[in-house]
């Protein structure tokens, strides 16, 4: 196993699990487990440095939860505040309910927010009698998410609901992210009933469908953080099979098609008998150029995005704005350096003491790759500057917590789909080798886990 983040470690668990028998190895360039995972504890806080919770849509995340003994360990969102705010003109609104990324599904409640102008509702409202795209029947059909939306929605929707939503889960350019990859539903509502509105009335009654409250129920996440899954992952595996501090650099197949892995200090281990890389491609580019020229070039086609977390503590008295929410996005077209915030304390329950407020700030992202250039202090003081401005905050942060996330967020560009395809075939030439991880088939934690279970049951398939 290459990677001891999330997916390398369900990966590892599951192959433990399959073949009891199999001396299975975790090599980890760093010093801790977890990857983006990482949760950071400073007397009553507890500060989520990268993920904060996981989408219970794809059952995995709680499936495995549930496995390994972490079942009373799960929690959901705090019920009282299940909504977010949006940015607009520089005042908060809150999402109106029942809009889901590119679904109107209840309209009643965008009609009356002000977040659209009567023009920008209209052309929402035409949405049935957009016609289709002629190529929208292929099965290989892509389009990005910001023609899809402007075309189906208008611009104004894509500009006030659509982008911040999609820049609050993939830090992406819209203009270049793949609909296909991302919110396949939205183009298979499109084909079977010709417009997003009638795929909503055939569903049922839109008006009592799924609100964004109903949504935030289905996030979870630990009581003591997703280290916990982290540790209980780990505690599942052998101890001294779990190597840290240990990069790899190469790979080489030898004979019965087993496999040698090269550390960076020259060290070589092996021969295994398969090896599953469960690495941002980025990092996957190194390691298989020199075995495989073509699968390198194709994973160097996925590219990665940058970002950095500042998490600021406040005094409740302190914040002017009404924040009863889990957080607010932040359109571009209001011009702010910061991509979105999320109110931890509001979220989860125990996350910062009494009277006061968690708040992390989202920086960087395929639209601000520059600011990330910022030297620490600087990047946390335009965190601090815009979210105060933002939420009408008087004063100086309690404390202040940064970490930046170095080409962590894959961007699935347009044609993504058929990427992974002839990624996945090219692969297939190597017996014994496997991928996993978020380059492929979604960014979520639960399709990480699932990606490792994938990789640990196709390795196992060829007799491990
Ligand atoms: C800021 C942020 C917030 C997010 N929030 C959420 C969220 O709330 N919910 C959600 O579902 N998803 C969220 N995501 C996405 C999700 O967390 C990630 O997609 C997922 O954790 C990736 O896990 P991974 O194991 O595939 O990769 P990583 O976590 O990147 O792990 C890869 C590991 O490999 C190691 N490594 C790198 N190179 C080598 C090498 N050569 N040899 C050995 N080891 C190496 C790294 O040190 C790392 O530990 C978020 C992502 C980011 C960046």
């Amino acid at each position: 196993m290459i990677g001891g983040g999330i997916s390398g470690l369900s990966a590892a668990y599951r192959l433990t699990q399959l073949s009891p028998g199999a001396a299975v190895e975790l090599f980890e360039a760093g010093d801790r487990l977890g990857g983006v995972l990482h949760t950071h504890r400073d007397g009553g806080l507890l500060i989520e440095r990268g993920a904060d919770s996981f989408l219970n849509k794809n059952p995995c995340a709680f499936d495995l939860c549930q496995e390994i003994g972490l079942a009373d360990q799960l929690i959901p969102t705090n019920e009282g505040q299940r909504r977010a705010f949006l940015l607009c003109r520089g005042a908060l609104y809150p999402v109106p309910d029942g809009f889901v990324v590119y679904r109107p599904q209840r309209l009643g409640p965008i009609l009356q927010s002000p977040i659209l102008s009567w023009w920008g509702k209209l052309r929402l409202l035409s949405e049935r009698w957009v016609p289709r795209l002629p190529g929208i029947h292929r099965a290989d059909f892509d389009e990005s998410a910001a023609s899809f939306a402007i075309r189906r929605l208008g611009r104004e929707t894509f500009e006030r609901l659509v982008q911040p939503l999609l820049a609050g889960i993939y830090t992406a350019d819209p203009y270049q992210l793949s609909v296909a990859a991302t919110i396949p539903e939205a183009i298979e509502a499109v084909r079977e009933f010709g417009s997003l509105r009638r795929a909503a009335l055939r569903a049922g009654d839109p008006e009592n469908a799924e609100s964004s409250g109903a949504r935030y129920a289905s996030f979870l996440s630990l009581r003591g953080g997703l280290v916990q899954l982290i540790q209980a992952l780990a505690g599942q595996l052998d101890a001294s099979c779990c190597h840290l501090n240990a990069p790899v650099r190469a790979l080489r197949q030898v004979e019965n098609h087993s496999w040698l892995i090269e550390q960076d200090d020259g060290t070589r281990r092996g021969p295994f008998q398969g090896i599953v890389i469960a690495l941002p491609a980025p990092r996957v580019v190194p390691l298989v150029s020199q075995l495989d020229a073509r699968l390198g070039e194709l994973l160097a086609r996925i590219p990665y995005a940058s970002s950095a977390v500042v998490s600021l503590v406040f005094r409740r008295d302190q914040i002017g704005a009404d924040i009863s929410g889990f957080g607010v996005v932040i359109p571009s077209v209001e011009g702010r350096q910061i991509v979105a915030a999320s109110f931890s304390s509001n979220k989860f329950s125990g996350r910062a003491p009494e009277g006061q407020v968690l708040v992390r700030v989202f920086l960087g992202g395929a639209l601000h790759p520059k600011l990330l250039q910022l030297p620490d202090d600087q990047l946390c003081e335009v965190a601090r500057a815009e979210l105060s401005e933002v939420l009408h905050i008087r004063g100086h942060p309690l404390s202040t917590d940064m970490i930046r996330w170095h080409e962590k967020m894959p961007q699935y560009h347009v044609g993504h789909v058929k990427l992974v395809g002839e990624i996945e075939a090219q692969i297939e030439r190597w017996q014994g080798l496997e991928l996993a991880g978020n380059a492929y088939h979604g960014v979520g934690i639960s399709q990480c886990i699932q990606s490792g279970e994938n990789a640990a049951r196709r390795i196992v398939q060829v007799g491990l």
